[in-house]
Parts: C-alpha cells; structure tokens; sequence
C-alpha cells in the first residue's frame, strides 16, 4: 500500500528558461558545507511539487547537494 496523499515531485527542465535565469539560479546559491554564498551550482536538476519549486545542484567548490527554493513574488505592489 502506498500514501499517495503527499506531492510528488516532479522533474522539470532548468534548461528551458532563458539563459539570464540559468546564470542568476546557478549563481547565487547558498553552501551549509562551504558556509558561503555564490559558490556557484552544478549539475542543477529543476523539481516541481504542489506549489512549491526548488532547484537540486552541487556545490561548486565541495560537491555537497544544495537546494535554491523559488520564489514566486507575486505581491509586490
Ligand atoms: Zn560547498
């Protein structure tokens, strides 16, 4: 028997978005390894579940998984 009540998630395309958006999600990243920012991310593979999005990559420098969640700012007025 299998739950099937959580979103599974799903694997989109990261190479569909334009390139401006590629540099900025591959750039601006956060190590908990490496303790710094902006190392960099590779190998990103891009996840869907529900109404949350996320980017899974590898840490530049030391090769640990770092996740970027996206944030949709939909309320700025
Ligand atoms: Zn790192």
């Amino acid at each position: 028997m299998s739950n099937e009540t959580e979103a599974t998630p799903v694997l989109k395309n990261f190479f569909d978005r334009s390139i401006e958006e590629q540099q900025d999600f591959l750039q601006q990243t956060w190590c908990n390894e490496c303790m710094e920012m902006d190392l960099g991310m590779k190998n990103p593979q891009e996840f869907e579940a529900g109404d949350r999005a996320w980017i899974e990559g590898e840490c530049v420098k030391c090769g640990t998984k770092i996740i970027t969640e996206l944030v949709y700012e939909d309320d700025e007025v």
